[in-house]
């Protein structure tokens, strides 16, 4: 996707600890023309694979699903991090450690809305080790609900979730996968 990635190059930032930052149109600010161009992306590569509902974890995942769940017509069911007491308390959890917190959190989503029939695409802005990833497959698993396959805006190839998901023969899509030379420049794999 060469329209994301002059945009990552023209406005990303690498911070301290292998981060990337991309809040002035990914993950703060957004730029839903690029989301635009995100959603028809992944419709385009997980065209050959059955999708009835987008599965991504709050929040920056939510903007990226929504847009596109448009393409694919299916319904975003987005994993919580908080507990609240408006929410269903029959509900799938699981456990995921943050890379940019350092720390752990459990997700959850309510048992209503996904099932054994479903045929879920899991959507993320960025891959780092994998854990948020693995912890929404656990949902999907728990359901009983099958993994169509996982989209990723960003995949850092220096780090090794892109590694484990494929390893597990996960069909997983990363629309550009980055690395860091000694320079801070960001390049592509
Ligand atoms: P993982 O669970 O794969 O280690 O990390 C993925 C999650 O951490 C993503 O949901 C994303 O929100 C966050 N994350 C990991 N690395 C980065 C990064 O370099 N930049 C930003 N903005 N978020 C990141």
């Amino acid at each position: 996707m060469e329209y994301l990635k002059q945009r990552i190059l023209k406005d990303g930032v690498i911070k301290e600890g292998g981060i990337l930052k991309v809040d002035s149109f990914l993950n703060h600010q957004i730029d839903v023309e690029v989301l635009n161009e995100i959603g028809k992306e992944f419709k385009k590569r997980f065209s050959d694979r059955k999708v009835t509902k987008i599965l991504t974890v709050e929040s920056s995942g939510i903007a990226i699903a929504v847009i596109a769940a448009q393409y694919f017509n299916v319904p975003v069911l987005f994993a919580k991090k908080t507990e609240s007491s408006n929410m269903d308390k029959n509900t799938y959890e699981s456990e995921v450690y943050s890379y940019t917190k350092a720390k752990k959190y459990k997700i959850r989503i309510s048992r209503n809305y996904i099932n054994k029939e479903d045929k879920i695409l899991v959507i993320d802005d960025f891959l780092a080790n994998g854990s948020a990833a693995l912890g929404l497959i656990n949902l999907v698993e728990a359901a009983g609900a099958e993994l169509s396959g996982i989209g990723i805006v960003i995949e850092k190839s220096f780090q090794d979730g892109g590694k484990k998901l494929r390893k597990k023969g996960i069909n997983l899509h990363s629309l550009a996968e980055v690395e860091f030379d000694n320079e801070n420049n960001i390049l592509f794999k």
